[in-house]
């Protein structure tokens, strides 16, 4: 996701830093660059011309030219407003403390997600120690109810499907039913069509009289781009909803409807979805987003994902490699978490300058992982713990131990101090990465 607009973004800031001190027209080219870049991304152009004319008059300051690294506050700049732009601060899915069952109402256009989404919510609310109940309310697709009993059935959450006819009627009964069961929340999925309609606005109207939800959530697919746009307005002004769910964040979006939605129609976004599974549904920060988006990485998500497999043991351990760098068995060790996490690309391309080190690579060969822990299995204790001392005859040990090649031998010691590398980037962002720690 948003691998263009990441790319060229963090070329114009590239481009700033080589330069040293920052004149008025250097401003010019890179907010010049920064406009084309979203506008390429698809953008919503009002959102744009916005964006780069404050971060323009914000760059354009004594204070930022006359400073010691104006590239950076340039950056700074960039990132506050981008920040800014998706939403600045979490926004909670908010359930009313007194009302049993509490209700969630997803609308939204067809094939944007929305029955995949109501069961990923279902089974992020289950999580956390709720009783959700789905109620299937798409009943002019047939299969729509179909796919929500399998994604229920899949994830432990019932469903209700009532007499799969009426959909208000089934949104009624839900109620009631989850009464009946002690669910202290129903999700409702609603019916989509493929361009906004009357008759689903007002059936979406009618839904929403009936069963008075808590929440509405709109479910947009990342991919349209800006198009969207119209069709969240349209929904605002006739359904109003309280919060996004932006789906398909993981495919090639270009990233422009999720970066216009909050400015066009001031409606947060809540939630991303960045997987078919059901559990690739995240809260949705627009802090760690815009850090990502300028190659920042997103090091606080990659944590939270590591304590959700890891146990305490593995997080001392991770703690540890972060200070100090990792040996060959530490690796040996991860490779099973990076299994659970979801593999080795998801967890390079959340640390700084990942998704841009796995572009120029061509990504990373996740089947190597067996291949690799062969290949470490056949180095010595003293190996693992000082992969440097690895010389070209004790690579050639290792590969006729592992039946593998010197060439993968190589390869994996390369890897492995790429990795060290970011590690050690990741560890300067994290501590502030000022000039003066990164020298120590
Ligand atoms: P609905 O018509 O709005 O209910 O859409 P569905 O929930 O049926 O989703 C349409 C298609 O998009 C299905 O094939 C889903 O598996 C897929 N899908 C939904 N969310 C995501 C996502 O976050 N990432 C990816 N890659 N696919 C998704």
């Amino acid at each position: 996701m948003f691998n263009s607009l990441s790319e060229r973004l963090q070329d114009t800031f590239d481009k700033l830093r080589g330069k040293g001190k920052l004149t008025e027209a250097d401003i010019n080219v890179a907010m010049r660059e920064i406009r084309m870049a979203l506008l390429e991304a698809d953008v919503n152009f009002r959102v744009v011309k916005d964006f780069v004319a404050s971060c323009k008059e914000k760059c354009l300051t004594a204070e930022v030219l006359d400073s010691l690294t104006p590239a950076q506050n340039v950056v700074r700049i960039v990132l506050d407003q981008l920040t800014e732009l998706l939403g600045t601060t979490e926004s909670k899915l908010v359930l009313a403390q007194n009302r049993t069952p509490n209700v969630i109402m997803l609308v939204g256009l067809q094939g944007s997600g929305k029955t995949t989404a109501a069961a990923k919510l279902a089974y992020l609310l289950k999580g956390q120690g709720h009783s959700p109940l789905l109620a299937a309310c798409d009943t002019h697709r047939p299969a729509a109810a179909d796919q929500l009993a399998t994604l229920g059935s899949e994830i432990g959450v019932p469903v209700f499907r009532g007499d799969g006819k009426d959909a208000v009627k089934v949104a009624s009964a839900s109620i009631r039913e989850a009464v009946d069961h002690l669910n202290d929340i129903v999700i409702v999925d609603t019916a989509g069509r493929l361009q906004i309609d009357e008759e689903m606005m007002q059936e979406a109207v009618a839904i929403k009289q009936a069963v008075k939800p808590d929440q509405i959530l709109m479910v947009v697919d990342a991919m349209t781009g800006q198009d969207i746009v119209n069709v969240v307005q349209t929904f605002a002004e006739r359904v109003d909803f309280d919060g996004v769910i932006m789906s398909k964040l993981d495919g090639d979006a270009r990233g422009g409807g999720a970066l216009s939605v909050r400015a066009v129609t001031g409606k947060p976004i809540k939630f991303v979805s960045m997987g078919e599974k059901p559990d690739s549904l995240e809260v949705f920060h627009p802090d760690r987003m815009a850090k990502r988006i300028l190659g920042m990485g997103d090091v606080y998500g990659i944590i939270e994902q590591a304590q959700k497999v890891a146990d305490q043991e593995q997080i001392d351990a991770a703690e540890r490699m972060l200070r100090e760098g990792f040996t060959m068995d530490d690796l040996l060790g991860q490779m099973q978490q990076i299994r659970k996490m979801g593999g080795l690309a998801k967890i390079i391309s959340a640390l700084p300058g990942g998704e841009r080190a796995l572009a120029q690579q061509g990504g990373v060969d996740e089947s190597s992982l067996g291949r690799i822990e062969a290949m470490i299995r056949s180095m010595t204790k003293e190996e693992r713990a000082r992969p440097k001392i690895i010389n070209g005859q004790r690579r050639k040990r290792i590969a006729a131990g592992s039946g593998r090649s010197v060439q993968e031998v190589n390869q994996l010691l390369k890897q492995w101090g790429e990795m060290n590398k970011m590690m050690s980037k990741m560890r300067a962002a994290t501590q502030g990465g000022s000039k003066k720690q990164r020298r120590q």
